[in-house]
């Protein structure tokens, strides 16, 4: 189970990841190639590129990769991509193992963090559904415009 601060710090180390790539509150689309850029840029924690992330999450991702280097989590993920069911990152690597809990309960915390974090634009946002569509994490803006 993860601590109260755990949580916390993981929201703060997202806003100081998005801060750090945007420049301020607004949010800047990131490059096209994005996913090539953090598997080059964190290339002991990412196998592949975690292409199928939404745009909405690459703060997040950023912020859980520098985040997993800290931790030791070197080579374990290959894939990031929202759960077509509930809404939420998924995180995932090749096998599962114990030899890091810190590192899994950590990824864990960044997976449930995407919750709260419009999957289109990175602002605060929450889980949506309209009808019978799938549940997504959307803020105001963009689930109006669903
Ligand atoms: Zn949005």
């Amino acid at each position: 189970m993860i601590s109260t601060d755990a949580v916390i710090d993981i929201h703060r180390r997202i806003r100081a990841a998005r801060l750090s790539r945007c420049g301020g509150d607004e949010w800047v689309q990131p490059p096209a190639n994005w996913a090539k850029i953090i598997r080059e840029s964190w290339p002991l924690v990412w196998s592949q590129e975690p292409s199928r992330c939404p745009d909405g999450w690459v703060d997040l991702l950023m912020a859980f990769s520098e985040h997993a280097v800290e931790l030791g989590g070197g080579g374990l993920y290959h894939d990031a991509f929202e759960n077509v069911i509930t809404g939420k990152l998924v995180i995932q690597r090749f096998y599962d193992d114990d030899r890091n809990g810190r590192l899994f309960e950590t990824a864990h915390g960044y997976q449930t963090a995407s919750v709260a974090i419009c999957r289109v634009c990175g602002e605060a946002g929450d889980l949506r559904r309209i009808d019978h569509r799938p549940t997504r994490a959307l803020c105001d803006d963009h689930f109006q415009g669903v």
